[in-house]
């Protein structure tokens, strides 16, 4: 079977800089951050679980584990923002749905693997309408930490004879490279050197994604 997994934020709908500067703001009211040096980390780190990122920087602050109550407070305010501000204005990215539609008729398992909580990426996908595009749509939680944990799921429950991960963050094309994945770097908010150098085995917008997976498909076959 062939299997295709999408990040969601930064390929099908891209509000992570939006997400930056909440991100910024907040961990400046509680823990006095600076805002500007914080909506770049979160930038930079795409691909990382949320709580992955508010975990940096509680650590460096008070040199302790940030605890499940006291993130879930902050979180919880961090969604909120996103959900009243955010989301109700969320439009797809141009092709997106061209990508999906011929990903959803080539592949015979189509998933989400995002680094949002669990909960949150089921309800966005819903919102914009996309969930019959999916078999599986998979955030992070205690049981999925990030999203190695998700290709690893699936590598063992599905064997895939070809999986192809197609994201825009620096740590998506590092975790696919480790796990012999196929990816494909979209640079809708890092730079393409970036990804390349993190081992994108592709690189394009996403305008161009359906030729170049309509390539990496013939290729599959011939060598079949
Ligand atoms: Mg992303």
């Amino acid at each position: 079977m062939k299997a295709f997994g999408f990040d969601f934020d930064g390929t099908i709908i891209n509000i992570e800089p939006e997400k930056a500067l909440v991100f910024g703001d907040i961990v400046n009211k509680y823990w006095e951050v600076n805002r500007k040096a914080a909506a770049n980390y979160w930038c930079k780190k795409g691909g990382t679980s949320r709580r992955a990122k508010f975990d940096y920087f509680y650590l460096r602050k008070f040199k302790k584990k940030l605890k499940d109550i006291e993130y879930q407070k902050i979180e919880q305010e961090f969604s909120g923002r996103l959900k009243n501000n955010y989301y109700p204005k969320i439009k797809l990215l141009p092709k997106a749905l061209k990508t999906l539609k011929f990903v959803r008729a080539h592949f015979g398992f189509v998933f989400v693997s995002s680094g949002m909580p669990l909960a949150q990426i089921r309800y966005l996908v819903n919102l914009s309408g996309l969930s019959g595009y999916f078999d599986l749509v998979l955030g992070t939680s205690k049981k999925y930490p990030s999203k190695k944990e998700h290709f690893e799921e699936i590598i063992k429950s599905k064997k895939p004879d070809l999986l192809i991960y197609l994201a825009d963050g620096v740590t998506d094309m590092r975790i696919a490279k480790e796990l012999g994945i196929i990816s494909i770097g979209i640079p809708t908010n890092r730079p393409a050197s970036e990804l390349k150098e993190a081992g994108a085995n592709y690189i394009c917008n996403l305008d161009q994604s359906v030729a170049l997976i309509r390539k990496i498909l013939e290729t599959d076959t011939m060598l079949n």
